[in-house]
């Protein structure tokens, strides 16, 4: 590879990049081709020099397959530290994953991004969920096995959301993550658990395939609800309960200095801080308000509901039936 032009002082440095191999091995079938017949340029974000980002214009080649019996007739000269089909050089890409695993993928995608360094935080999260996915099953198992286990936890997470989800099981010891699992059924659970007999305490929630897991898989071990879901059931419950008798904030009095202020009643039918449980007299104060100009912020405040609420409420035709406003 030789430098052939190198542009830009201060940031970004772009560095064109030409190839000097005369020969190079089909992906196809492995036999070497010196046959070039076109060259074809790769833009790669590069890890950046000092404060400056760098960008490389990489010019390679591409070479003829003369086997016969091979498919792949044509094909691209391969660069070791920039993989196909990225958009990023290896040591970029290692650089912003170094970050994420230290950080979120959002503060990693700002972090990074002051740094020269370009990549989405859906980017980052596919990368890290791509890493899980082609860890060894042996590797993960001896992580596991790095201390004994006593108590776990297992929940379930979304390797995509509403799609598709695994188990995610971890060391209430150490509060770190010893496994992920590819789903979440009950058979699964069951012989990751048969595989670590020193499990004592399992904390869980309270889906019924993670029970019937636990019971197969070790049946020596102790079922307990895990904190997070006791206190979020709590509060869903108590919110139920005491919204009967949650009363509406006290009208503020008019200000008599205040000739603007308008003494008519408010346009629509339910008065500014009700909570109510009644789908459709929610609903339609929501859309009357919202064609008055009211935003969703608040329209939600008005309520004491959510914007997501609000915004449900506005994209239905008509009342939903079933509908808990969500408390703020
Ligand atoms: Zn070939």
């Amino acid at each position: 590879m030789t430098i052939a032009l190198v542009e830009g002082h201060t940031s970004p440095i772009r560095l064109t990049l030409v190839s000097s191999v005369t020969t190079a091995c089909c992906p196809g079938c492995g036999t070497p081709s010196a046959r070039i017949c076109s060259t074809y340029r790769r833009k790669l974000q590069e890890i950046p020099y000092g404060s400056a980002a760098v960008e490389l214009l990489l010019i390679v080649h591409r070479f003829r397959c003369d086997v016969p019996a091979c498919t792949q007739h044509i094909f691209c000269e391969r660069v070791p530290w920039a993989p196909p089909y990225q958009r990023r050089t290896q040591a970029c890409t290692d650089r912003i994953l170094t970050l994420a695993w230290a950080m979120s993928a959002s503060a990693t995608q700002r972090v990074a991004a002051t740094e020269g360094m370009q990549a989405s935080r859906t980017t980052i999260n596919r990368w890290l969920v791509r890493w899980a996915e082609t860890l060894p099953l042996t590797r993960r198992v001896a992580a596991a096995d790095t201390g004994v286990l006593t108590g776990v936890g297992i929940d379930d997470w979304a390797w995509a959301k509403g799609r598709r989800y695994g188990t995610v099981v971890v060391d209430l010891t150490t509060h770190q993550p010893v496994d992920v699992l590819p789903d979440r059924r009950a058979v699964t659970v069951a012989d990751w658990l048969r595989h670590h007999p020193t499990i004592r305490v399992i904390a869980r929630d309270r889906a019924g395939s993670y029970a019937k897991g636990a019971r197969e898989g070790a049946p020596q071990a102790q079922q307990v609800a895990d904190r997070f879901h006791l206190v979020k059931n709590w509060g869903e419950r108590i919110a139920v309960l005491v919204q009967p008798w949650d009363p509406p904030r006290p009208a503020a009095a008019p200000d008599p200095m205040n000739r603007s202020t308008p003494d008519a009643p408010p346009s629509s039918p339910l008065a500014e801080g009700t909570r109510t449980a009644d789908p459709q007299a929610r609903w339609e104060a929501v859309h009357a308000l919202h064609r008055e100009g009211l935003s969703l912020w608040a329209n939600a405040d008005r309520f004491h509901c959510t914007c997501q609420t609000v915004q449900q409420d506005l994209a239905a035709d008509q009342p939903r039936a079933s509908t808990i406003p969500g408390s703020r």
